[in-house]
């Protein structure tokens, strides 16, 4: 098995187990000195499950979007155009998913979206040229998986912190297909060559450092140099150049209504 088919059944065992039983409290006691984040992925990926497929099946929708709620017209305070489609938020186009902007539950492509893993594998491998190692951890996760991620949290640090770095199911950008964690999902991985070398190219390959540092304001989320956004080359140039993050540059909130 070469590391993307690694990369890609660990993301479906991570999200058949967490959302089909209770793995949950093996996972507690797996794992130290990690983030969140990373104990459940780290301590799932050894729960091997052959539903896997099944469940992710049952959790795909057909991408048929015919429902327009946002009148044309609405603009955002940068004046980009936006609009919601079945429930899903996009602004210039672009689908958005904070803290403000959901996604249905029943939403979500099973997997990272074809094109966001040629982008990735482009990237691997200019990376693997400079001698560097990055794969994926964690990419696509169900409403069912974030709910359950998220509770535990939320039960473990309390909510105010949980909200600090585990987005409540619905508000992941992980359910998208749009983005993926790499490496170790851990604040030391801001300190590898790694990371370096994506703080200055993934923008190149259509990736942007979705929540940066010093943004938590803004994001709603603390810094995470492990999780990247594909906007495609054109759009992550812009926003990698302007120095914004993604709600800055469109004019969005990031912030839950309650
Ligand atoms: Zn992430």
């Amino acid at each position: 098995m070469n590391k993307k088919m690694i990369a890609c059944a660990l993301g479906l065992i991570v999200a058949a187990s967490v959302a089909g039983c209770g793995q949950e409290e093996q996972t507690a006691q797996v794992v130290q000195n990690t983030t969140q984040e990373q104990q459940a992925v780290a301590a799932n990926a050894t729960v091997a499950s052959s539903t896997a497929a099944n469940v992710l099946q049952n959790t795909t929708q057909t991408e048929t979007q015919t429902q327009v709620t946002t009148q044309a017209g609405n603009v955002t305070s940068k004046g980009y155009k936006i609009e919601e489609i079945d429930g899903i938020t996009y602004v210039d186009g672009v689908l958005i998913v904070n803290k403000t902007y959901s996604l249905p539950a029943g939403y979500g492509p099973g997997k990272i979206l074809d094109e966001v893993q040629a982008a990735f594998n482009q990237m691997q491998q200019a990376a693997a040229r400079e001698g560097l190692n990055i794969y994926i951890s964690s990419g696509f996760r169900s409403y069912n998986t974030q709910n359950a991620l998220y509770n535990r949290y939320v039960s473990q640090d309390g909510q105010a912190k949980a909200d600090t770095y585990s987005a409540r199911p619905g508000h992941s950008e992980h359910q998208s297909g749009w983005c993926f964690d790499l490496n170790t999902i851990d604040d030391s991985f801001s300190l590898t060559p790694e990371s370096a070398w994506l703080e200055k190219h993934a923008q190149e390959y259509g990736f942007i450092i979705r929540y940066p540092k010093g943004k938590e304001a803004i994001t709603g989320y603390q810094y995470e140099s492990w999780h990247l956004r594909y906007l495609g080359v054109d759009l992550a140039t812009k926003i990698y150049q302007s120095g914004l993050t993604m709600e800055e540059y469109y004019g969005i909130t990031s912030q839950y209504a309650d």
